[in-house]
Order: C-alpha cells, then sequence, then structure tokens
C-alpha cells in the first residue's frame, strides 16, 4: 500500500491508516486495488483535513472488524459517513473534538452492520399486514391464528397470510375445507412459507374460477382429491398465480409505507445492506419508484442491491433492463447489476431437479428444472456478455449442478474471471460439484434459518429426499472445507430477517428451542467469526463493494452496529437474547434500543 499519500492532505489519519492496514484481507485483483485507493483518495477529498475531529466517537468496546489482518479493536471514529479511525481507546482520544458526540461502549461488541444477502424486500413489506403462521406447527394452531386475524380485520375484502409449513398437514398440504373452517365469510389464501404453494379457501378458488374443469396452467398443479378430481385448495407453483392475481394490491401510498415500515424493522436487525433476489421487470414497473422515492427522501435506511428476474423464454428483456439500470443506479445506497433465474422449485413441493428421484414417492420422479440446460447456459452467457452478475436458484443436486454448469459455461465464452456469479440456496449438493465452487469462483448463497431442523425439515424435506441426501443438506461447512466462498441471508419473508436467528442456526443447527440437542448434521455448523464474516465482508464481496464496506477500516463506509451481548465470550444460547441496541448506516443512527444512550 505504499505510495498511497494523499495529494495536499496533511492527512494523519488517513495516511497512516493507509501505511499500516492490510487493507480487506488479501487483495486478490487489480480492481481491488484501484477501488481501495479511491476510496482513500474519497474520504480525504469528502470529509476534509484529516485532522478534524470525527462526528461520532464509539469507544471502549469490543470491536470485531471482519478485517483478517487485524480483527480486533477498541474504538471507532466516523466523519462524514466514513469510518476515519478503528484502533486502541488512546488513539480513538485524538479524534474527539469539542463537538463530537461520543459512544461510550461499556465492553459492548460492535460489528460491521449485517448485509442480508437474499432478500425480497418488497414481499416482506408486504407480508408485514398479512397474518404471520411461521412459527406454527399444528393445523389448529394455524386455524386458530388465522381465526383471531380475521376477525381483527374485519373490513379486509380478502384474509391474507403467509408462512405455513409443509410439515403441518397431513399429508403434507393442507385443504380448503381447513381454510374454511378459520375463515368462511370471505376470500381467505394463505401463501406458503417457501413462496412456492398457496392455499385457497372455498370462497378465493370461487372467485379465481377454479374447478374440476380448469387445467393445469404451465408449470404448475391444481392439487385434486383423487376420488373426485375436485381441487382440493392447495396450488402448486404458477398455480398460485390464479389466486394470486385476483387479490387486490395495495396502493402504491400504502406500499411505500410499508417499505418503510420494513426499513425500520431492518435496522433494528443490525441490518444496513440487502441483496434483492429479484423482480420481474413488470413487477419493478410497480416498486422502483418507490424505492428511488425512499431514496430521494433520506429514508432509504438499508443499502439495496436488485436483481431482476429472467426466465425460460424471456431473457433479453430481463437483461437489457438490468444492464439499463445498473447505468443509473450505481449505489451506494441503491443498486442494479444483477439478474436472477430459477433453475428449480422446491424439495418439499417435490419441483426440486435432482440427479436420483425422490424417496418417498417415486412417481414424483427426480423433479423438473425450470430450463433446458443448454437454454440456461446461453441466458447466463447472454447476462455476463451485457455485463450482469448472475444469482441462479437452485436446491436440487441436478439444479445445483446445472447452475455451475450455466456459470462456467459463461466463464468460458467470455473469460471474465471476476464476475463473481452466484447460487442461491443449494440445500441438496452432490460430492463432486462441492470443489467447483472455488474452481470456478461462483458464491454459495445460503440461508441459515432455511436448515432449521424443526418438524418440517424432519417429516417433508428429509423424508422426501431420504437420508443420504439430507445429510449433505445445507452443508456450509462442507462448502468452506473446499474452498468456496459463503454469503449467508434470509430469504426473507420465507423466513425471519431476525440475524441473531440466522446466526443461531449457522453455528449450532438447532431450532430456538434447542433441538435436536446436539444439532443437526451438526459437522455442518460453521465458527461464529465464519457466519460473522458470511453476513458482512463475504455479503459485500458479492455486491463487488467490499472495498466500500463490510468490515471496520479506515475509508469505509460506516456501517455498523452495537450489540448487547459480546457472542465471543459467551456460549451459542447467547445469541438468541442478543439485542441489537444502535445501528449505523454511512455514519447516521438508523436504529437505537430504548434505553441505550443516545450520544
Ligand atoms: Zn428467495
Amino acid at each position: 500500500m505504499e505510495g498511497l499519500t494523499v495529494p495536499g492532505a496533511s492527512s494523519y489519519s488517513i495516511v497512516s491508516a493507509a501505511a499500516s492496514w492490510t487493507i480487506i484481507g488479501p487483495v486478490t485483483n487489480k480492481r481491488m486495488l484501484v477501488s481501495t485507493a479511491a476510496v482513500l483518495l474519497g474520504v480525504a477529498a469528502a470529509v476534509g483535513p484529516a485532522d478534524a475531529p470525527a462526528d461520532l466517537l464509539l469507544t471502549g468496546g469490543r470491536v470485531w472488524t471482519a478485517e483478517m489482518a487485524r480483527p480486533w479493536a477498541e474504538a471507532v471514529a466516523v466523519r462524514g459517513g466514513r469510518i476515519v479511525y478503528v484502533g486502541d481507546v488512546s488513539g480513538a482520544a485524538r479524534h474527539r473534538g469539542p463537538k463530537t458526540r461520543v459512544v461510550a461502549l461499556n465492553g459492548r461488541l460492535v460489528t460491521p452492520g449485517f448485509d442480508d444477502a437474499h432478500i425480497h424486500l418488497m414481499s416482506g413489506a408486504l407480508s408485514l399486514e398479512r397474518v404471520d403462521l411461521i412459527e406454527d406447527e399444528s393445523v389448529a394452531t394455524v386455524q386458530a391464528r388465522i381465526r383471531a386475524f380475521a376477525a381483527a380485520h374485519p373490513s379486509s375484502a380478502w384474509v391474507l397470510g403467509r408462512g405455513w409449513l409443509y410439515g403441518s398437514f397431513p399429508g403434507g398440504l393442507p385443504t380448503r375445507a381447513q381454510l374454511d373452517a378459520a375463515v368462511a365469510d370471505r376470500p381467505a389464501y394463505m401463501e406458503c412459507y417457501d413462496g412456492h404453494s398457496g392455499w385457497a379457501n372455498s370462497k378465493a378458488l370461487a372467485l379465481a374460477g377454479i374447478t374440476k374443469e380448469t387445467k393445469d396452467p404451465v408449470g404448475g398443479a391444481i392439487v385434486r382429491d383423487p376420488a373426485t378430481g375436485e381441487p382440493t385448495g392447495a396450488l402448486k407453483e404458477a398455480a398460485t398465480a390464479l389466486v394470486e392475481s385476483k387479490i387486490p394490491r395495495p396502493g402504491a401510498e400504502e406500499r411505500y409505507q410499508l417499505l418503510l415500515r420494513a426499513l425500520r424493522l431492518l435496522n433494528s436487525q443490525g441490518i444496513t445492506s440487502v441483496q434483492d433476489a429479484g423482480y420481474s421487470p413488470k413487477e419493478l414497473d410497480a416498486e422502483l419508484p418507490l424505492m428511488e422515492r425512499a431514496l430521494r427522501e433520506g429514508k432509504l435506511t438499508v443499502r439495496m442491491t436488485v436483481s431482476v428476474q429472467m426466465s425460460p423464454g424471456d431473457v433479453d428483456a430481463p437483461v437489457a433492463r438490468a444492464a439499463a439500470l445498473a447505468k443509473v443506479h450505481k449505489g451506494p445506497v441503491l443498486r442494479f447489476g444483477a439478474v436472477k433465474g430459477f433453475v428449480d422449485g422446491v424439495i418439499e413441493a417435490h419441483t426440486a431437479a435432482m440427479l436420483q428421484p425422490y424417496s418417498d414417492d417415486p412417481s414424483f420422479g427426480t423433479g423438473k428444472p425450470n430450463w433446458e440446460p443448454a437454454a440456461l447456459d446461453a441466458a447466463v452467457t447472454a447476462a455476463d456478455t451485457a455485463g450482469l452478475q448472475v444469482y441462479l436458484h437452485a436446491i436440487g443436486d441436478r439444479a445445483v449442478r446445472m447452475a455451475l454448469d450455466a456459470h462456467e459455461a459463461a466463464l468460458r465464452a467470455n473469460g471474465n474471471d471476476d464476475r463473481r456469479g452466484r447460487i442461491e440456496h443449494i440445500e441438496t449438493i452432490a460430492l463432486a460439484d462441492y470443489p467447483r465452487f472455488r474452481a470456478l469462483g461462483v458464491i454459495a448463497s445460503m440461508q441459515p434459518l432455511h436448515a432449521n431442523p424443526d418438524q418440517n425439515n424432519a417429516d417433508v424435506w428429509s423424508h422426501n429426499i431420504g437420508p443420504e441426501r439430507a445429510s449433505r443438506g445445507f452443508s456450509w461447512r462442507n462448502i468452506e472445507k473446499a474452498g468456496g466462498r459463503l454469503i449467508f441471508g434470509s430469504d426473507w419473508p420465507v423466513v425471519t430477517s431476525d440475524v441473531m436467528r440466522g446466526l443461531y442456526c449457522a453455528v449450532a443447527r438447532k431450532t430456538k428451542d434447542g433441538t435436536p440437542p446436539g444439532g443437526w448434521h451438526p459437522e455442518q455448523a460453521v465458527s461464529l467469526e465464519s457466519a460473522l464474516r458470511h453476513y458482512t465482508i463475504d455479503g459485500a464481496y458479492a455486491s463487488f463493494e467490499d472495498a466500500e464496506k463490510g468490515s471496520l477500516a479506515p475509508g469505509k463506509r460506516a456501517d455498523l452496529v452495537v450489540l448487547s451481548e459480546d457472542l465471543f465470550a459467551q456460549p451459542p444460547e447467547a445469541i438468541l437474547k442478543t439485542r441489537v441496541l444502535l445501528t449505523l448506516m454511512e455514519g447516521r443512527i438508523v436504529h437505537r434500543t430504548e434505553g441505550f444512550p443516545a450520544p
């Protein structure tokens, strides 16, 4: 880093920081070196003389920086939205001026702000006004919760909810009679937690015109009673749209208010960045103006990287849209530059593409991928040629292999070895495919709470694919051991966006109630430090922003959190009682727990 002097600036901390810090761990390529230099120069220019006092000083804590070379410090100083100092308490004192606001950490743990690398922000926002069934495990509890919600919302034309688990229902799927028993006076519709199946009551089926005679739509199935042929109320994949298209959508203003609520919720969970796993061009028409408005009004308090969905037969338009938006929104708060495709569905509904047939019922065969392999290779290569990053949803081991093949095809075609291609979920994987993540530079994007070892996992997920494949379920540690780069997220609203819940599952492989006692396939758990890296600096790498954020180092954007517990000093169970006391985004306080003193 020598030679990185800032012309004309008598910049004590910036220059000394540049000289004494190994920034962003191992420098892997030229682009990173250049952008690091740009960050440092940018800081000196943006915040004036480097010996000016800090705006904000957090001192006397345990600061985990996510920097390989220097993981621990005691204090952080912030000026102009950037970090200007990370180090010990006495060094920090030099950054204190008469107007510097000071946070006395009293030994509290500070980490970089969390990056939820796979989220559906607008769906999450909309879910805030729907009945939440995520933690319910029996039909009776699910029904009771829906009944109470309906009673509390007597004027809603529809009763909407989400989050039911396949494992709650005998046979793995709910019926309209079960929902009629909770809501009979209005249409009611409940989305499954994974978003791949739906559950309608009789009124909703009638409103959507779904009868015995209705044909299955392409890529979907209306589940039918084997004896009578009548629709049961369960809908799979594309068939969900038959009902969902009839649900009145909240207006733009209402959705905007929900978006702001969602941002506040994420900030309260310590989240300062998200990577949004996809909108179709049509959805973007509706939702992008809301994101742009929040940006304009200074209310976008979570940095967003947004991908555009492509699907078989619909590649060119999404690629063109993503490429055009990448020129308009380059960050640092709102950023485009990626497309996303779904290679398959989910294991619970037997729609994930497997290399071998399903174990519970061979009539499902191996499941069917959404794409022909050649078409997927061509789509990924086309996006790569347009300079876009590609996310591929792949859950079955066959889909994961197809996704790796497609990333490899793009690499061969264009030779860009810094494309940071991603595969989302990777719930199952063949042994032979682990080393390919490292070899191809493909990022494994996984969501710890998807491995939550609850009844749904045991009775449906593991049951459907059998113990041998389940033993490589959500195999984070195997991917790490094979040298693959792993990033963590929630997939909210599929599961909660609460980072502490995800972190606990990542290190313990247990439910929040501590079951099973030794953890589910505990050999696939990761260390606390690894898990935190996957929620911070690794996520920043995935959005090409690791030179700008994701760790605590001079020159980086001041996104950080103060936690109530020192996770490194306590057993994993402490994670579950940990609260986020303070969240800073760009040096600005975007969340403060009541009772934690304001600086
Ligand atoms: Zn998702």
